[in-house]
């Protein structure tokens, strides 16, 4: 039996207006998360529970778990499901979860990955509540997606709630005429229902690495574009384009007409989605400065979800890929200065010893969403398992199901063209 609180996440999937039962992630909870570096290893589940924010109760056998004790119930869980059940981790998952992950890598590629191995019956998605609901989407009827953690939402995901683009949507309908179209586009970061809404209205989906062809894709199609969620890889994007800024416009929900007169509304060609990630936007040209001036010569990597700024500011941006592939086949001795999330760059530092590889930010901030994935919360979800019980499982209606896929292949469509 789900709690009010678990509820609250997983009917962020159900087609209905009811705003009571949305359930952001806070920026407030984001930084109960900020540490030292010493203090960022997993502790025992009861201990990180001493952190002020919202996470699932599970039993209380989990809550004293050593790590070494951990790692024996989650190896003789494995060994007993076999091929029946694949993990996956997401980049940005801390190390402690990661060593069990059968693939790591972005939300895309691990969702197609456990598309493609019909034969497992479970995916236990070590990520968040976005990602479960794209495997789920793209995954067979035969399989079942589990969240070990149902509070690991995303903030920016929370930022684009489906009743307010609902009614953005409507207000846009109404004050654009026929010949003024607009295209939707929502960046993976979003629900299955935003998804939908885009498949459904000749929309499209786009990752960081593919945004800016998606657009171009958009532009073919429509004289305007609705990007949605986050406000900075739009904007980064559509300047790329050398699409200006006064011809960009933010869509605050909690404004009438997103805070814009209809004039301006037909002036735009590009309505940023006002959403944001609390982990990128975080860097800041201020730190880009203080790494060249501590370390003449070094390469500034951030991600298209920092601030224009900053990303203005910096060597290179790119996708959680890109910046992987560009450090890992960097030169031996280089040095790195990174503007996206921890777990990942200290991974980074880690595997390139020989080169200098830090985080930009000073303080040590892990995206919480995330972070509410602890390897005790895996260690529960697969022995329920292997006692023949599926917790925590995300579910996606067939109708959102069926556009959110419609938009997920018009973007892959668009990827293999531009390849
Ligand atoms: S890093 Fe940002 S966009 Fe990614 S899951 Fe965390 S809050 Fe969401």
């Amino acid at each position: 039996m789900l709690s009010s609180k678990q509820e609250g996440i997983l009917l962020t999937t159900g087609l209905n207006r009811d705003r009571r039962r949305i359930l952001p992630i806070t920026e407030i909870e984001h930084s109960a998360f900020c540490k030292t570096e010493d203090e960022l290893p997993s502790k025992p589940l009861v201990e990180e529970f001493n952190v002020n924010i919202r996470w699932q109760q599970i039993p209380v056998e989990y809550l004293h778990l050593t790590a070494d004790e951990l790692d024996i119930r989650i190896g003789e869980a494995r060994a007993k499901l076999g091929d029946e059940v694949i993990i996956l981790g997401h980049h940005y998952q801390r190390e402690e979860v990661i060593k069990y992950a059968d693939l790591q890598g972005d939300s895309y590629l691990l969702s197609k990955y456990a598309a493609s191995h019909s034969q497992s019956k479970y995916i236990v998605f070590c990520g968040v509540h976005f990602m479960a609901e794209t495997a789920r989407t793209l995954c067979s009827d035969s399989q079942q997606v589990i969240l070990p953690n149902i509070t690991a939402g995303c903030s920016m995901a929370d930022m684009a709630p489906t009743e307010d683009v609902l009614d953005a949507w409507d207000d846009l309908k109404q004050i654009l005429d026929e010949d003024e179209s607009i295209v939707p586009i929502t960046y993976m970061n979003s629900t299955a229902e935003i998804k939908a809404l885009c498949g459904r209205n000749n929309g499209i989906v786009c990752t960081s690495s593919n945004a800016a062809a998606v657009m171009r894709w958009a532009f073919e199609r429509g004289r305007r574009i609705l990007f949605m969620p986050d406000q900075h890889l739009g904007r980064n994007t559509g300047i790329a384009l050398g699409i200006g800024l006064d011809e960009m416009i933010v869509w605050n929900p909690f404004k009438p007409l997103g805070g814009h007169t209809p004039e301006e509304i037909r002036n735009s060609k590009i309505i940023l989605w006002q959403g944001h990630c609390s982990v990128h936007t975080r860097f800041t040209v201020r730190q880009i400065n203080s790494a060249r001036e501590r370390h003449p010569g070094i390469n500034v990597i951030v991600h298209p979800e920092c601030t224009m700024e900053t990303v203005q500011a910096a060597d290179i941006n790119g996708s959680t890929e890109t910046i992987i592939k560009s450090i890992n086949e960097s030169a031996p001795g280089s040095k790195w200065a990174v503007g996206t999330e921890i777990s990942l760059v200290n991974r980074l530092a880690k595997n390139n010893p020989d080169k200098t590889i830090f985080c930009l930010d000073p303080v040590v901030c892990p995206c919480s969403t995330m972070y509410r994935i602890h390897p005790a919360y895996l260690s529960w979800v697969l022995d329920r398992l292997v006692e023949g019980e599926v917790v925590n499982e995300i579910k996606v209606s067939s109708e959102t199901k069926k556009y959110a896929n419609i938009a997920l292949q018009r973007m892959l469509e668009v990827t293999s063209a531009s390849n």
